[in-house]
């Protein structure tokens, strides 16, 4: 079986929307690629800033709240305190943490990068995100695919694009990977002749 990985290549941040008080209403937030510290006593807060979009009120994102720095890798701790722009994108692009910390979260533009495949063959198909952006895999593969929502379905029924890991891909989000199988496996292609 041929095995292929399709990459989640992002075009945008992750849009952020909150209640801005000075605006009194909701604006979009825009991250300042930078970490504000604070440590008091044996203790660190961390967090991600981000500005409103319209009147420039900052918002502090909560990455870690009264860690003891010694729990945090050094390597890790440096990037926090350079403002480490690959560290930073794991934050602005993490879905889960915004959600917590009470914001909304959009969609970022994207791009799907890896050959395309033909559904008369089986072909694994490894899908790559390097953040977590809780992108709808249904999405995704109607888009890669070229697939209407009824042709989607379909082909989820008889079982011609079935995940690998088991997840349901009617509702399953891509965190950082999934892997599933897509196309006719010779035998049913046979049943199919006979
Ligand atoms: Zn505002």
């Amino acid at each position: 079986m041929q095995k292929i990985t399709w990459e989640i290549e992002y075009k945008s941040q992750l849009p952020v929307i909150r209640y801005c008080k000075k605006c009194g209403k909701k604006t979009e937030y825009i991250c300042s690629d930078l970490f504000r510290m604070n440590a008091q006593h044996k203790y660190l807060d961390i967090w991600l800033i981000y500005k409103c979009s319209n009147c420039d009120s900052t918002w502090n994102s909560t990455i870690y709240s009264r860690i003891n720095p010694k729990n945090l890798n050094p390597e890790i701790l440096e990037q926090f305190y350079t403002n480490d722009y690959n560290l930073v994108k794991q934050y602005a692009m993490n879905v889960g943490l915004l959600h917590r910390n009470g914001a909304e979260v959009g969609i970022p533009e994207y791009k799907i990068v890896g050959q395309d495949i033909c559904i008369d063959d089986l072909t694994q198909v490894h899908i790559a995100s390097k953040y977590p952006c809780q992108l709808k895999v249904s999405t995704l593969l109607r888009e890669k695919l070229g697939l209407s929502r009824k042709v989607f379905e379909d082909m989820l029924d008889c079982g011609m694009i079935k995940s690998i890991s088991g997840v349901d891909l009617r509702r399953s989000k891509l965190n950082y990977e999934i892997v599933l199988q897509i196309g006719k496996s010779k035998q049913e292609y046979l049943n199919q002749l006979d």
